[in-house]
């Protein structure tokens, strides 16, 4: 196809989508009004899983597990391509004190995935640097994490090297071009930049652009706050989750303890409160840490979305105007999936994944 599209918005989705895209089509254009990658898909975790999988609709599970096969391939491929080092570091992950274990097994035993009850004496012998007075856990094997802020850097310079490819960082989009109901391009600060088909996946921000075109789109930002220590490479060998808040082992003893979910608008600031708050939090998980150093605390705006399941696909009444977006607490682990299934539906490609659960139609006020 020898048509251009335009990607509005270079967080993890909008880079993955142009990424699948350009093998497809003519040209790909990807806009930001910052530098690409810099926002949520920064700021986030990088837990390859959902929190706490089985609360989710069938929806989301069907993208999470397409992308759980995917990661490490794409982990290897851009680092083969690019020299930069996504690493997908598989620990796996201990859920500490559920409240819905039998949930949890019942839904991993209908899933066929590898989520099982362990003695707590075992998941201490397996972490010993958890703190006292957990009761009980289950463990997934097999789930990773990825270091976000290296995965969007990689997948930048893979696109930096494709010909039909343009990154416009401080590009801010301001509207949509529209002729007889078709959406014909996308209005920049510098003027109008054409296309025969625009992608919004501007994360947080894409029910305020959608907004101008008199459509309302649930998409709202959720802050979130983390923190970041730095350890021996061994402190810790598995990802640990308790009442909500985590810790993610980097390959190179950097650990994350996350994270607040706040309603704040667009303010990222990080506060204090924050900071004391999951530092408890970290301590209760991991009593080593008291005397650590908090060497990163940060904040960073979710796509906040019903339910989490992401807008992907046509929207109805503006041919040519194309949504993926809202991906909420789930956007990297989602990403490869959700990519593949749009640059399916846009190029008419038999789709990885049946595409009802996900369509905007019906969906947007
Ligand atoms: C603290 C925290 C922890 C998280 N942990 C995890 C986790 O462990 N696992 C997981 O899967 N997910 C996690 N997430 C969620 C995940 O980070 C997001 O779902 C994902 O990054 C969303 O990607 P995105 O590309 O849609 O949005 P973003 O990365 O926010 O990208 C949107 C881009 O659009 C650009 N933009 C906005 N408006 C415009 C405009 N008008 N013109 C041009 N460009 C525009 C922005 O500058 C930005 O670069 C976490 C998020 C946070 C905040």
């Amino acid at each position: 196809m020898s048509k251009q599209v335009v990607v509005v918005g270079g967080g993890v989705i909008g880079l993955l989508t142009a990424f699948n895209l350009a093998a497809k089509v003519g040209q790909v254009v990807v806009c930001d009004q910052g530098e690409v990658g810099r926002e949520s898909s920064w700021a986030g975790g990088g837990i390859v899983s959902p929190l706490y999988p089985w609360r989710y609709s069938p929806a989301v599970t069907a993208l999470a597990h397409w992308s759980q096969d995917f990661y490490p391939q794409l982990g290897e491929r851009l680092f083969a391509s690019t020299g930069l080092d996504p690493e997908v570091h598989t620990t796996g992950l201990y859920w500490l004190d559920l409240d819905d274990e039998a949930e949890a097994l019942a839904w991993a035993k209908r899933e066929g995935r590898p989520l099982s009850a362990v003695d707590i004496s075992a998941a201490y012998d397996a972490v010993p640097v958890l703190g006292p007075g957990f009761k009980r856990a289950i463990f997934m094997a097999g789930v990773a994490n990825v270091r976000n802020p290296r995965l969007v850097k990689s997948l930048k310079a893979a696109l930096q090297a494709l010909p039909n490819v343009t990154l416009r960082e401080h590009c801010q989009i301001t509207g949509f071009v529209q002729e007889s109901g078709r959406v014909t391009g996308v209005q920049t600060e510098e003027g109008v930049l054409p296309a025969d088909d625009v992608v919004l996946s501007a994360g947080a921000w894409s029910g305020d652009l959608l907004r101008t075109l008199g459509l309302e789109l649930p998409v709202e930002p959720v802050k979130g706050q983390m923190i970041l220590f730095k350890c021996a490479e061994d402190f810790l060998p598995s990802m640990v989750l308790a009442k909500g808040r985590y810790a993610i082992p980097r390959r190179d003893g950097h650990v994350l303890v996350g994270s607040t979910l706040e309603h704040a608008g667009y303010d990222k600031t990080p506060t204090e409160e924050a900071l004391a708050s999951l530092k408890a939090s970290a301590i209760e998980l991991l009593p080593e840490l008291e005397g650590a150093e908090v060497v990163g605390h940060w904040a960073g705006l979710r796509p906040g979305s019903p339910e989490g399941v992401p807008y992907i696909g046509r929207v109805p009444g503006h041919e040519g105007l194309w949504l993926n977006c809202g991906h909420y607490r789930n956007g990297l682990v989602l990403a490869p999936a959700s990519c593949q299934l749009f640059a399916d539906l846009l190029t008419g490609a038999e789709p990885i994944i049946e595409p009802a659960p996900y369509t905007p139609e019906g969906r947007l006020g």
